[in-house]
């Protein structure tokens, strides 16, 4: 299961309701920080959700509206060491401009008590953990090295509790064992192996989160029979115009998509103050009926079978 919380959901400058984009993907004891718009450690206070383990932020893009936050949080990094380490994962231009906010107006010569790494990435698999990858690809958008990302489980094979209990396979290293592949001896002599006790293999959930963008025909093949899309809509169909000239895209455009790459849940982010939530919800329903208008501290929880 992958949870998402949005910390910021506005475009461009906070209105009073909505932050700046800022989203928590969490995975087990992982957790990443999608973006880190101004004002996003006043949102994780406000979120209750406290900055431990939040050692990784993957931004999408360089616009200030996405970064502006990490000076200030880096400042209370430093000043309150509240992590061991802190890795910032972009595309080159992305972190070119990060750099520039951190070590010149931030450090300024200093050093932060714990290390900083800055993770220059390029499209492909970049994080792989025991269950799960992450995947980066590109996102036309304005300005170089933007992306997107994957989150997706690994394929596995489902253990079949009644089936171990009705062979007599005890609790404990046996059914890890029998989970890894490995066939066992009963101590009556019986010889277990993985295929008695495992079901036929599962995808692993899929989640996929893109930034600011003008373009989805090109993001087909990476958001096919995802489980959720979180995408941005800044602007309506009546200012498709408008959308089309800022390299951003409309309620309808992302809700297309969802449905040409067979999305089960599309989650719109990224909203313009001069449009009301309802509006933005009503336009993207009207093709993808599962859709939704994140608000910012909502928690959205993606998991099989939704
Ligand atoms: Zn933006
Ligand atoms: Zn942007």
């Amino acid at each position: 299961m992958f949870e998402i919380l949005f910390l910021g959901t506005s475009a461009s400058a906070p209105s009073a309701k909505r932050g700046l984009s800022a989203q928590i993907i969490t995975h087990n004891e992982y957790r990443f920080l999608i973006d880190c718009g101004e004002g996003t450690q006043r949102q994780i206070l406000q979120a209750g959700v406290g900055f431990r383990h939040l050692t990784r932020i993957l931004l999408t893009h360089g616009h200030l509206d996405h970064i502006l936050g990490l000076g200030g949080l880096v400042s209370t990094f430093m000043r309150w060491e509240a992590i061991d380490q802190l890795e910032i994962f972009g595309g080159r231009g992305t972190l070119d401009r990060v750099r520039a906010l951190i070590d010149d107006v931030v450090l300024r010569g200093n050093q932060t008590p714990m290390p900083l790494y800055f993770r220059e990435i390029k499209p492909g698999i970049f994080f792989d953990a025991e269950d799960f990858t992450i995947t980066a690809f590109p996102v036309t958008h304005r300005g170089p090295d933007c992306l997107g990302y994957i989150f997706e489980g690994k394929e596995r094979r489902p253990f079949l509790s009644e089936k171990a209990d009705g062979l007599g396979v005890p609790f404990g290293p046996e059914r890890r064992d029998l989970v890894a592949g490995k066939a066992i001896t009963l101590s009556n002599g019986k010889r277990v192996t993985p295929d008695d006790v495992l079901g036929p293999v599962e995808k692993g959930i899929k989640l996929v989160v893109v930034g600011d963008v003008g373009r989805t025909d090109n993001l087909l093949e990476f958001c096919k029979d995802a489980d959720a899309l979180v995408i941005e809509s800044t602007y309506l169909e009546e200012e498709a115009e408008m959308a089309h000239q800022f390299s951003h895209l409309t309620a309808k455009q992302g809700a297309e998509l969802a449905v040409q790459a067979n999305v089960k849940k599309l989650i719109l982010t990224h909203i313009s103050r001069r449009y009301r939530g309802r509006d933005v919800l009503k336009e993207a329903q009207s093709i993808h009926p599962n859709a939704v208008v994140a608000r910012d501290f909502d928690v959205y929880q993606i998991k099989r079978n939704e």
